[in-house]
């Protein structure tokens, strides 16, 4: 498609709403391609929610096409094995043949995004609430703003407005698990010996069910995930309760010590949302607010990357907008549904407590190369 609007003689304009992961991609990719971009977030800055977060080789490879990947890789980690531990006692050590893969902070990937939205000229507006959207391109805000485009991109995540003003029929639910993720220091040394540059699964489901996802993200930061059924009043409880965690966990203690004394902790269920299109006229949702999925696999950011710089690479294929989107949604869709299907299975059954769980058919989103558009990596 060319990048102009006939009528208007124009280049393409794009209205997206949201500036996570999923609405910052969409932005960089469409005006690498020539669109002119205003992103709406509604909070007054621009920041990443949550604690750490992995992306695997799909969204490495977004990372590069948009230009990112440079600073990304900078203070972010590889761990030497992706480690499960059952009861305190090592079950498996994976390496997933050389897939790439990186840990890293949220704020970090956040701020790379935010950095390259700007570097390649965005509108980035603040305090700009998207309210609804129609299937012919407007855009309303929540000071009552419309704004006309050729494309609405809803990314305002799992509770998204534009989404639900358009009427999409959808399955919702939440999981019975939760989590309290934290970033703190690494206490490398205080741990002892041990293999602590490794990601670490430690599952525990005796005398309680309490997992730790131990993500170290750089030589300084740590990302613990602390899981435990929503129905555990003690293990669920924010700020933490050092002295269950700790009875479970003694070696980390003084990791958790720290844990315990973030004020700001929360306790989040994994969200699922299923539609049964993510496509209506000119808009097109990407990430949570299409596809919100349980994180057993670690894909929801990396999905929501990948079909955000997927769109942009529709549009520049097809004619007119409304078949872009249409084809889009029919090449790309699959991989994330599959995905968050098994991360829905995983969670449900606890799979990954078992060890050597990243078969093919789990790093499946994983292996997707973008660009390339096959299933593998420079070795
Ligand atoms: C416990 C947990 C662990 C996870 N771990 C991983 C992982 O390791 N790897 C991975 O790939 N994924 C992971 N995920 C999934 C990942 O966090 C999400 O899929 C991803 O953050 C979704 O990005 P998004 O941009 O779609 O939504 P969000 O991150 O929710 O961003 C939405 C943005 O839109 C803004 N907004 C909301 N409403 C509006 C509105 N009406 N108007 C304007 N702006 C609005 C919000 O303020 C926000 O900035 C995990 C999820 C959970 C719950």
């Amino acid at each position: 498609m060319a990048n102009i609007n006939k009528a208007s003689g124009k280049a393409l304009r794009a209205q997206v709403a949201g500036a996570g992961f999923a609405g910052l991609t969409a932005a960089i990719a469409l005006r690498q391609n020539g669109w002119d971009v205003t992103l709406h977030e509604r909070d007054s800055e621009l920041r990443a929610f949550g604690a750490g977060i992995y992306l695997w080789h799909n969204g490495l490879r977004v990372l590069e096409a948009i230009d990112a990947l440079d600073d990304v890789l900078q203070g972010s980690h590889t761990p030497p094995t992706y480690e499960t531990w059952m009861q305190n006692k090592s079950v498996s050590k994976e390496t997933f043949n050389g897939l790439p893969w990186r840990i890293m902070t949220r704020s970090h990937l956040h701020n790379a995004l935010v950095k390259r939205a700007r570097e390649v000229g965005v509108e980035v507006r603040v305090n700009s609430e998207a309210v609804s959207a129609d299937a012919e391109g407007r855009l309303t805000l929540q000071t009552g703003e419309v704004l006309e485009a050729d494309l609405i991109v809803g990314a305002d995540g799992v509770g998204s407005k534009v989404r639900d003003s358009l009427g999409f029929k959808q399955d919702r639910w939440v999981s019975t698990d939760g989590i309290i993720r934290l970033i703190v220091p690494r206490k490398k040394e205080e741990l002892g010996a041990g293999e602590w540059d490794n990601t670490i699964d430690m599952w525990n489901f005796e005398p309680r069910v309490q997992r730790i996802l131990y993500s170290p993200c750089n030589k300084d930061e740590l990302y613990l995930g602390l899981m435990a059924p929503a129905a555990d009043p003690r293990g669920s409880r924010v700020p933490l309760d050092l002295e269950v965690w700790v009875e479970m966990f003694p070696f980390l203690e003084p990791c958790l010590a720290e844990a315990a004394k973030l004020q700001s902790a929360r306790y989040d269920n994994y969200a699922t949302t299923k539609l049964d299109s993510w496509v209506k006229g000119k808009v097109a949702l990407v990430g949570d607010a299409a596809h919100a999925m349980c994180p057993a696999l670690a894909q929801g950011a990396g999905c929501a990357m990948v079909n955000a710089f997927s769109l942009s690479q529709d549009l520049a294929e097809n004619s007119s907008v409304e078949d872009a989107l249409a084809s889009w949604e029919k090449r790309i869709r699959p991989i994330t549904d599959r995905c968050q299907a098994l991360s829905g299975e995983y969670a449900a059954n606890r799979s990954l407590s078992k060890g050597n769980m990243f078969t093919p058919a789990a790093l499946e989103a994983a292996r997707y190369d973008p660009i390339r558009r096959v299933y593998s990596w420079p070795q």
